[in-house]
């Protein structure tokens, strides 16, 4: 009977559904060893001005090379990380490796900033912000050059104490931005209360964005939005020249996408630095 029952009730998984759970088994099981085996890396993806054309910055996006599994999106597995805690120390390599690396660039002379994304249990941890002061000490790293993205998600799951992790971090001189902007919940008040840098609007609105369309619109009140309390904006996914120069007689001062480059590898950034990178100005 109990043998019944016990059958009955795992025939609640469809099959698509257990091989979905299998598949996140392995990954988070290879997940554990990745860091120390070296299958892990940052890719950059150029930010430029709109206006001027210029470089201002990168993103450093996650990257999974696993023998078997091939090449892993973080869309995937940082969910996974984030579920098991191996978020905290992935979430620290990836915050020293591309402090190191942007302090490699501006050594050589290229004015960028590297913006990197931030999880919800690395942003609660209060002493993520010692952590930081420390990696821009250690790599002689002015504050100014580094951005964090949170998401709406992390910052109102704790309102109030993100108010004060957001004052810290600008005590130190970072910029902060806030991606995927309208695919969340913000509270308004709270995102005059943040006092953010950058609103990162999302690419989902970006592609369906043709003029007159409700996306179009959206942009449009999110980039006046932005500008009447102060912040940047950095349009997301930008793939076409419409779209580029749509958001650019909208106001919106930054952009990235394909349109612009993709995620680059390292050494393929350090290109890209040759061909339209900004060089620290003397003195
Ligand atoms: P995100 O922070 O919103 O990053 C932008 C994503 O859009 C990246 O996907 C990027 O490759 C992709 N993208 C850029 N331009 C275009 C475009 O023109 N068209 C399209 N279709 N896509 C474009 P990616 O690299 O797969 O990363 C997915 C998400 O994974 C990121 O979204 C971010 O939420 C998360 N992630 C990546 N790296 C990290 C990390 O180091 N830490 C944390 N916590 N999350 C990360
Ligand atoms: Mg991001
Ligand atoms: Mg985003
Ligand atoms: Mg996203």
């Amino acid at each position: 009977r109990a043998k019944q029952q016990g059958r009955n009730s795992f025939s609640l998984y469809t099959p698509g559904l257990q091989a979905y759970y299998q598949r996140a088994l392995q990954l988070e099981n290879a997940l554990r060893r990745a860091l120390e085996l070296g299958q892990l890396s940052l890719h950059y993806q150029p930010q430029h001005d709109l206006h001027s054309g210029a470089l201002v910055g990168a993103e450093a996006l996650l990257r999974w090379q696993h023998p078997e599994f091939g090449p892993v999106s973080p869309a995937e597995f940082i969910p996974l990380a984030e579920n098991s805690g191996l978020i905290v120390p992935i979430g620290d390599w990836v915050l020293s490796e591309a402090v190191r690396q942007l302090a490699e660039w501006r050594a050589s002379g290229w004015d960028l900033s590297v913006a990197v994304n931030l999880s919800g249990v690395q942003f609660m941890d209060l002493g993520l912000v010692e952590r930081i002061r420390q990696l821009l000490q250690q790599h002689g790293v002015p504050a100014s050059a580094l951005e964090l993205e949170l998401t709406e998600t992390i910052t109102m799951q704790d309102p109030a104490l993100a108010v004060t992790v957001m004052d810290s971090l600008h005590g130190l001189g970072l910029s902060v931005a806030l991606d995927d902007f309208g695919t969340g919940y913000s509270s308004m008040s709270y995102l005059k209360r943040f006092k953010l840098d950058k609103l990162k609007i999302d690419q989902s609105f970006v592609r369906e964005m043709h003029p007159g369309s409700d996306d179009a619109a959206i942009v449009q009140a999110t980039i006046g939005l932005a500008q009447s309390l102060g912040m940047q904006t950095l349009a997301e996914g930008v793939e076409t020249e419409q779209q580029r120069d749509f958001l650019r007689d909208c106001g919106c001062q930054l952009a990235q996408g394909y349109l612009l480059s993709r995620p680059l590898p390292a050494e393929a950034f350090a290109r890209y630095l040759q061909g339209c990178g900004q060089p620290i100005a003397a003195g």
